[in-house]
């Protein structure tokens, strides 16, 4: 990859894209005696991502979460939000459902 530099007079491949990985446009010309590289230029890992460090990663998304609750205006009580509550059968301002 870094001996891929273009020759005299040979133009970029268009299907490579036009722009290196830091967003500047490909040189038409060496700049400062640099050559121009064949490829757009990319960041690659320096180290090796650990299991550890992997898997801790992918771990953190396996965190419960509560579920969610609101409390009924009816009698106070804690209930699911959007759901009739159990306590009392109130829902939307009214009577429900009859709850013994
Ligand atoms: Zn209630």
């Amino acid at each position: 990859m870094l001996d891929a530099v273009l020759d005299a007079g040979e133009e970029f491949p268009e299907h490579l894209g036009g722009r290196l990985s830091c967003g500047r446009p490909i040189p038409r010309r060496p700049i400062r005696g640099r050559p121009i590289p064949r490829f757009p230029t990319m960041a690659v890992p320096k180290k090796k991502t650990s299991k550890a460090k992997s898997r801790s990663r992918r771990a953190s998304n396996w965190v419960l979460q509560a579920p969610a609750r609101s409390v009924c205006p009816q009698c106070r009580r804690a209930k699911l939000p959007h759901v009739v509550c159990p306590n009392c059968g109130w829902y939307k301002g009214r009577q429900a459902i009859e709850v013994d």
